[in-house]
C-alpha cells in the first residue's frame, strides 16, 4: 500500500446500510487508492416477509459480497441474528478481533443515536471495540492496533436528527452507490412493503438533499466523534 493511503474500515448494522449511508464516500476511498473493508454486524436474518431465515441468510450475504466486490472491497461479516445484536463481552471480543483483521487507519460507523437498536447497538459496539483493540492485554487471536482509530458517524435514515460536520461530495459515484445498493435484490420488496420506500429513490434523495446543503449535486454527510484520543487536525474523508 502506497504511502498516506488509508485503510478504512466501514461497520453496518444490516448487509444493506453502508450501501444506504456512505457507499459513495467508500467508492470515493477506493478511487484515491484506499483499501476498504465493508462489515455487517447482523446478517439481515429477519429482513424479509416471506423468505425464511435459513435462506435469507445466504441470499443477504451473497448480495453484499456482490455489492463490496462493485468497488473492490473485502467484505467481512460478523454475523449476528437480526434484532440481536448487544454489547457484551462476546460481541466486543468479536469487534475487537475483526479490527485487527481490518487494521483501520480511519472508521465509519452509524451515528449513535440512529432509528433501531442494531444501528445504536452496533455504534456503541465500534466505539467501545476501537478502543479495546489498542489495549495489548486485551487478548484475541490478533495482534493490536498501534494508535486509536478516529471514527466517523454516518446519516441516520432520512437524515433525522443528524446535522453533517463534514460532506463528501460523491457526484460522480452516486451511480456506483445505485448499483451497490441495487445489489441487494432482496431487499426493494420487503422495504417496500414493510417501510412503504422505494430503496434507490430514498438513497437519491438522502444524497441530493445533503447535496444541496453544500453546493454540489450529490453528497453525504458525516459526524467526527470528538472525543479525547481520537481527534486529529487534518481531513481523513476524501
Ligand atoms: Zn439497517
Amino acid at each position: 500500500m502506497k504511502k498516506n493511503k488509508l485503510r478504512i474500515l466501514a461497520v453496518g448494522a444490516h448487509p444493506d446500510d453502508l450501501e444506504f449511508l456512505c457507499a459513495g464516500t467508500l467508492a470515493k476511498c477506493r478511487a484515491r487508492g484506499d483499501e476498504v473493508v465493508m462489515c455487517n454486524v447482523v446478517n439481515g436474518s429477519r429482513g424479509h416477509l416471506v423468505i425464511p431465515s435459513d435462506e435469507l441468510i445466504k441470499i443477504r450475504d451473497k448480495e453484499a459480497k456482490r455489492a463490496a466486490q462493485i468497488i473492490q472491497a473485502r467484505h467481512l461479516p460478523l454475523g449476528y441474528p437480526d434484532c440481536e445484536i448487544y454489547v457484551n463481552d462476546e460481541s466486543v471480543h468479536r469487534m475487537v478481533d475483526l479490527m485487527r483483521e481490518a487494521q483501520p487507519d480511519v472508521i465509519i460507523t452509524h451515528y449513535p443515536d440512529d432509528y433501531m437498536s442494531d444501528h445504536i447497538e452496533a455504534s456503541k459496539l465500534v466505539s467501545y471495540a476501537s478502543f479495546h483493540a489498542t489495549v495489548p492485554h486485551y487478548k484475541t487471536s490478533r495482534k493490536p492496533l498501534k494508535v486509536i482509530p478516529p471514527i466517523y458517524y454516518m446519516d441516520t435514515l432520512a437524515g433525522l436528527g443528524f446535522q453533517p460536520e463534514e460532506y463528501v461530495d460523491i457526484t460522480d459515484y452516486i451511480e456506483v452507490k445505485r448499483k451497490m445498493l441495487a445489489a441487494h435484490t432482496s431487499q426493494h420488496a420487503w422495504l417496500k412493503k414493510h417501510d412503504k420506500i422505494d430503496m434507490l429513490e430514498y438513497m437519491t434523495a438522502m444524497s441530493r438533499f445533503r447535496g444541496l446543503q453544500c453546493g454540489v449535486k450529490y453528497a453525504e454527510g458525516f459526524i467526527p466523534y470528538r472525543r479525547w484520543g481520537r481527534t486529529h487536525p487534518k481531513r481523513f474523508l476524501p
